[in-house]
């Protein structure tokens, strides 16, 4: 790959994609946050936690989130640019994702409220009834600066992965819609305009089985608050996503769905953020490279470049191999995405190979875009350390990365069941054969084959090399058909 493509997200999607659709955006967009974004980006982070103004003047609860002007246009730019609209529009997911890949080589924090947003209006979109879809998608789908933003809340105080034990927000139903109390402990886009929200129905059973997903708009039909915001989470970064605790108390809320396939909902809702999250770690991988080249040609060390001693040269070519074939596997899921999305219960095979891919996807970029941003900093010396050189802050964005939409052993377990269920890892191999070299692709099999025939606790124990394993072999015959 030419050196020049990896310190451009767009020429780097169109050296890996071939021709793009809609091209110009995708360049002037990448102008944009060279022009402006990346300097406001730059300030927010720096800047810190915003601050929640909970009340105005006359002691009226308002929950907003108070933070300098430049950031909601920051924020506003990928929305007028198409992030959501062109998703309904062009009935494709891709347009979406390529922007969130040129956002995500910027700030990878800012496309969680656009990876959010886009995970509530495909539910909606699928599930929603006539009357709350004409509610609520034109105001997501608006062009200009007003659309509406989206948000996911899930997780709970007691934990995120056991959400079947966890979920206590109970809904009770009340004429056409429901209402909703409960806390909700991790809320990223706290200020979304509508999300949507895993509860238990009244009288539903405990465990996976009894959740249901509800539309919540921010304000009731009367115009009043709909929920309050406890407060704002101070984290480590992805400071330009907002992330608060939320409080339902009677909360005004629609019915996403079936009650019954309420986990389905809730997965399928798990998973487009998880297709993002990938998207967005191999954008944040790209940039730490970037980042660590351009330093690596500068900083003379024994008189020549870095980059020019054999060690620095021989990583670096590892590290665009090991970015092709992540960006090959995150974009595999992208294109399986666009084919399933609208698939309801029960899923085909495709929507299984789906499922499979974008557990690989989701737990490889991750752990790749951490060891990218730790060896970008040690690249940089000492310089990468100090604030004032920005590389610390992709190693602080890429541990987040690996943690939300659920954690390495979240996808682990998760692809494994997709094997022993639905026999997903069968699916893949025949999906991947055109790219895989025969002999690994055998040993692979047999690999595979061998670890779901171990008793439970064995399997789990030993699963994650052989998931990883799994991930690199994926990633390598995809980006070899690519080429
Ligand atoms: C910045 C940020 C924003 C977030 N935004 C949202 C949001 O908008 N909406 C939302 O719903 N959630 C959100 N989350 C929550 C996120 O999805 C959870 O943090 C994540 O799913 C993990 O849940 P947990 O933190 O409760 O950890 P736990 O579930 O308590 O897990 C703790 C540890 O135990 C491990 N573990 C748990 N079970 C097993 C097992 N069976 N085998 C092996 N290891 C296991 C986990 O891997 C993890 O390492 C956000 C989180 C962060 C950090």
């Amino acid at each position: 790959m030419d050196l020049r493509d990896i310190s451009s997200p767009s020429a780097l999607l169109r050296n890996l994609q071939g021709e793009l659709a809609h091209a110009t955006a995708l360049s002037e967009y990448e102008a944009w946050w060279e022009r402006e974004g990346k300097a406001i980006s730059a300030a927010h982070d720096r800047a810190g936690t915003p601050w929640l103004k909970m009340f105005n003047v006359f002691g009226k609860r308002i929950d907003e989130v108070q933070c300098a002007p430049e950031y909601w246009k920051m924020l506003r730019e990928g929305y007028t640019t198409g992030v959501i609209w062109r998703a309904m529009k062009e009935q494709s997911l891709k347009s979406s994702f390529r922007l969130g890949y040129i956002c995500s080589f910027y700030d990878a924090g800012l496309f969680c409220p656009y990876t959010v947003s886009l995970s509530t209006l495909l539910p909606l979109s699928k599930y929603g009834t006539e009357d709350v879809k004409a509610r609520f998608i034109s105001n997501m789908l608006r062009e200009d600066e007003t659309a509406w933003q989206g948000a996911t809340w899930m997780t709970e105080a007691g934990g995120g992965s056991d959400l079947g034990s966890y979920v206590e927000t109970v809904a009770r139903r009340e004429g056409d819609h429901w209402m909703l109390s409960g806390d909700k402990y991790f809320t990223s886009n706290a200020v979304a305009d509508v999300a949507v929200v895993a509860a238990r129905p009244e009288g539903a059973p405990k465990g996976v089985r009894g959740l249901a997903l509800y539309l919540v708009p921010k304000r009731r039909e009367n115009g009043e608050l709909n929920y309050g915001i406890r407060r704002i989470k101070d984290k480590i970064a992805t400071r330009s996503v907002f992330t608060g605790e939320i409080e339902l108390r009677n909360s005004e809320g629609y019915l996403l769905g079936n009650p019954e396939h309420g986990i389905y909902h809730i997965l399928e809702v798990l998973n487009c953020s998880r297709v993002c999250n990938a998207i967005g770690s191999v954008g944040l991988m790209q940039r730490a490279l970037a980042d660590a080249i351009a330093f690596a040609q500068g900083r003379v060390a024994f008189s020549k470049p870095i980059c020019e001693h054999p060690l620095l040269r021989q990583q670096i070519q590892e590290r665009i191999v090991a970015l092709e074939e992540a960006h090959a596997l995150a974009w595999e899921s992208v294109l399986l995405f666009d084919e399933v999305w609208k698939e309801t219960p029960p899923y085909s095979d495709r929507f299984n190979l789906f499922r499979i891919v974008v557990h690989l996807a989701k737990y490889w970029t991750a752990e790749l875009a951490v060891q990218t941003a730790k060896w970008c900093m040690e690249v940089h010396g000492g310089m990468g350390t100090l604030a004032e050189y920005g590389v610390e802050r992709w190693l602080r964005e890429a541990m987040i990365l690996a943690i939300w939409e659920g954690p390495p052993h979240r996808q682990i377990l998760d692809g494994i069941e997709a094997m022993e269920r639905k026999g997903a890892h069968r699916l893949l191999f025949e999906h991947l054969a055109p790219g895989a070299e025969g002999r690994e692709l055998g040993e692979m099999v047999r690999r595979v084959e061998s670890h779901l025939t171990l008793p439970t606790d064995q399997r789990e124990a030993h699963s994650e090399p052989i998931f990883r394993d799994l991930a690199r072999f994926a990633g390598k015959a995809l980006a070899q058909k690519m080429r």
